[in-house]
């Protein structure tokens, strides 16, 4: 199959200028103006923006919590991360602790194999790290493709490991070309305010906000980036949110420390106050939203080069389970969903708004993803031989966001209402035209595990 799309203006992370592409198969063939070559499948894309597509690196998908599971299995948020853009996801494997890291990869290889639409891989939450599992890191990265561990610093007896463990892991993966992704929050810390409020009979929402102040996060983040900087491993703080922590990382650079640091669209757009609503439960997730102060760090760390990421930690529950917690806030499910919201978002409020420019925007939804976890330029660009993952967007449409037309598998949208400039209208996957005219045409199966090669600390 080949696809020529005519005429689009396209953005990279660095380029911006308007040409034809010729597709043969899953590979970009040639660009150039006025290729002279007949596509099978010819696009006009006059006036349309055409960009890589979207790579989400923090997502969880069919996730055991709790006794349920996220809502968006591998099958629907997949295909709602096409729908809006997103062609590639990487989701979290979660260690048990007392079994292994391989027991943990068949679980989720069981769930997701050949019920992916879009394109995935998996970062490895190791949540016990000991003799056995260090064996298992270098297999990880050399045989599996899996180049990235995920560390919690919080949820003591469930997913948190301690310093020592977090040192003799640094130094493991740093040994075989991985890297460390993060969760940096003091769990003790947390703990200690979540016991306390509800010891008070303080328990709506906003107490889940009030358990984990900016200082939980700025603390952790620094302790994770001298443990780094010790080990000298790579680092990427996952979700980061707020001032204080953006400080932490602002510091390690001061002695030329590289720490990688991903925010979520959430933490740019929205903040607490949406906690003291009656359906405040729709926005509990760990971090919380914070303030507006923070919104402003963050979107000036992205034009700093201190944030070098926007995901989204699709954590999606339908209203029903997030009703766990509506006489506790610690029994609330914690995540919001956002996968097929992500890029629309962040072009409407980001580069409609002048915060960020086209460039920037790819840079950090599509780019930097590709280049932190070993998969460009595969990924990640519109260059000759890459993938031929490509969005086509009209940024002069406006639509409004809304749970009774998005493709997530959730009852309710966090951006009800919102209206938005800017609209994903064709994605290809490997070449494949994966949604037009707002319909998916492919199937669960299509999406690939993608092995990622060792992480590139240098970017
Ligand atoms: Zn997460």
């Amino acid at each position: 199959m080949s696809v020529l799309i005519k005429n689009g203006r396209i953005i990279t992370a660095s380029e911006d200028y308007v040409a034809d592409i010729f597709i043969e198969g899953e590979k970009i063939k040639s660009i150039g103006k006025n290729l002279q070559v007949q596509g099978e499948k010819e696009i006009d894309a006059t006036g349309k923006l055409v960009f890589p597509g979207g790579i989400d690196p923090h997502v969880h998908l069919d996730m055991p919590f709790m006794g349920t599971f996220s809502s968006d299995n591998y099958e629907t948020g997949t295909r709602a991360a096409l729908y809006g853009g997103t062609t590639m996801v990487i989701d979290f494997i979660l260690q048990k602790q007392g079994h292994s890291l391989h027991e943990a990869l068949s679980e989720w290889q069981g769930r997701s194999n050949n019920n992916c639409v879009g394109d995935y891989s998996f970062h490895m939450a190791v949540t016990d790290f000991n003799d056995n599992t260090c064996k298992e890191i270098s297999q990880m990265i050399n045989e599996e493709g899996i180049t990235s561990f995920k560390t919690f610093m919080a949820y003591k007896g469930a997913l948190m490991i301690d310093d020592r463990q977090m040192v003799g892991l640094m130094e493991e993966v740093k040994k075989h070309g991985g890297l460390i992704n993060v969760h940096a929050t003091n769990g003790d810390m947390i703990d200690y305010l979540i016991a306390k409020h509800r010891a008070e009979g303080k328990l709506s929402p906003l107490y889940h906000y009030l358990s984990q102040p900016e200082v939980t996060e700025a603390e952790a983040s620094e302790r994770f980036a001298d443990m780094a900087n010790y080990t000298g491993c790579p680092g990427y703080i996952v979700h980061l949110t707020c001032e204080g922590a953006l400080n932490a990382v602002r510091n390690a650079t001061r002695r030329n420390q590289k720490v990688f640091v991903e925010t979520c669209i959430q933490y740019l757009i929205i903040d607490a106050s949406l906690y003291e609503k009656e359906d405040g439960a729709k926005w509990v997730m760990s971090p919380p939203l914070r303030e507006k102060k923070d919104q402003e760090t963050l979107w000036a760390g992205i034009n700093q080069g201190l944030v070098q990421v926007v995901a989204t930690d699709h954590c999606p529950f339908k209203w029903q389970q997030k009703l766990m917690g509506k006489d506790d806030f610690s029994k609330i499910p914690n995540g919001h969903p956002a996968i097929e919201n992500r890029m629309e978002l962040l072009f409407s409020e980001g580069v409609n708004k002048g915060r960020i420019t086209l460039n920037k925007y790819i840079e950090v939804a599509c780019t930097n993803p590709a280049k932190i976890f070993g998969m460009f330029p595969r990924k990640g660009t519109i260059g000759i031989d890459s993938d031929a993952d490509i969005v086509i967007f009209d940024p002069e449409e406006k639509h409004k966001i809304s749970a009774k037309t998005h493709h997530m598998n959730v009852d309710y949208s966090a951006y009800e209402g919102w209206e938005l400039t800017g609209k994903v209208k064709t994605v290809l996957l490997r070449g494949k035209v994966a949604i037009e005219n707002n319909h998916c045409i492919v199937d669960k199966g299509y999406g690939k595990f993608i092995k990622r090669n060792k992480v590139d600390s240098k970017i």
